[in-house]
């Protein structure tokens, strides 16, 4: 058997904080203690918000942490090609189209669609789901749009890509759902709608390049917060339908604020460097995000 393959994947968009070190930190015991291989992907395909600056502190604050991660760091930036074949072949099997409309075209329609007070329907993360007026749009429409410039991002039909992938399941490690999920999960991917998979400027999204990436590093066990639970389920169909090998999933508690609010990149006091220079030391990190002391 292969050793198992772990990894870290922060966004260079802003201080990494508490909440983060408790993920890497735990990622990186858990490759340990599994003799496994721990990998670093630095994900910064929002090029407006990451930063050189942002991505140097995310080495040095695990460097500081005590972290060490297998060489080399995969940038997604730097992989747009991979990402343009995983689109392509979406595209090629009609499971994607193209998408024009703006997000204020977007909400005025959600609006409108809800002024006689009926609830448009949301995804899990409260989004309204995107109407299907760009879904139904035919071919000349399309290309009329194109040839006129009017910007595009591509969405997955998902009511054709779930008819290709029934009952999908994927593998909870822990019981760590937010709802204490353990075992095998029946993935809801519908529950999303026409999930973007390639943004307007780039030839992926978020989800695009998390599954195409950890498939192609071979990770084998992803281990992060459980706010990407129910992402997991759209992970879990575009695997299937670009037929990747998945991981087996440990979606962790989230490190909560004195207020009970998740933290976030603005909560600069509970930054790394924050806390590195208020004279904390790695070990305080551990014992303030509940791990156990580092065995050496
Ligand atoms: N890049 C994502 C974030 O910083 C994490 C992606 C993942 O672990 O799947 O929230």
């Amino acid at each position: 058997m292969t050793a198992p393959v772990f990894r870290f994947a922060p966004s260079p968009n802003g201080a990494l904080h508490l909440g983060h070190a408790y993920s890497a930190l735990l990622n990186h015991d858990m490759a340990r203690a599994a003799g496994g291989r721990f990998l670093l992907r630095i994900e910064d395909i929002d090029t407006e918000r990451s930063t050189p600056a942002y991505e140097q502190a995310i080495y040095d604050d695990l460097t500081w942490l005590g972290i060490e991660w297998d060489h080399p760091v995969r940038r997604q930036s730097e992989h747009m090609d991979d990402y343009r074949s995983a689109l392509d072949a979406l595209i090629g099997e009609e499971l994607a189209y193209p998408a024009f409309m703006s997000r204020g075209e977007m909400r005025a329609f959600v609006a409108e669609a809800e002024a006689d007070g009926t609830p448009w329907p949301r995804d899990p993360d409260g989004v309204p789901l995107p109407p299907h007026v760009d879904r139904e749009r035919g071919a000349a429409e399309r290309q009329r749009l194109i040839a006129d410039g009017v910007p595009y991002s591509w969405r997955l039909d998902i009511t054709a890509a779930t008819a290709r992938a029934q009952s999908l399941p994927f593998w909870e490690e822990t019981g760590s759902g937010p709802d204490g999920e353990t075992g095998r999960i029946r993935a809801d991917p519908a529950a999303w709608g026409d999930v973007m998979i390639a943004r307007k400027d780039m030839p992926t999204s978020y989800h695009l390049a998390v599954v195409v990436d950890d498939a192609l590093q071979d990770v084998t066990n992803v281990v992060r917060g459980r706010d990407l639970f129910h992402a997991t389920s759209v992970h879990r169909l575009l695997q299937e339908l670009l037929g990747l090998v998945p991981p087996v999933y440990h979606h962790h508690s989230l490190i909560l604020d004195a207020e009970g609010r998740k933290l976030s990149k603005r909560f600069g006091d509970s930054g790394i460097g924050a806390l590195r220079a208020a004279g904390m030391t790695p070990a305080d990190i551990r014992r303030m995000v509940g791990l156990e002391p580092e065995l050496r």
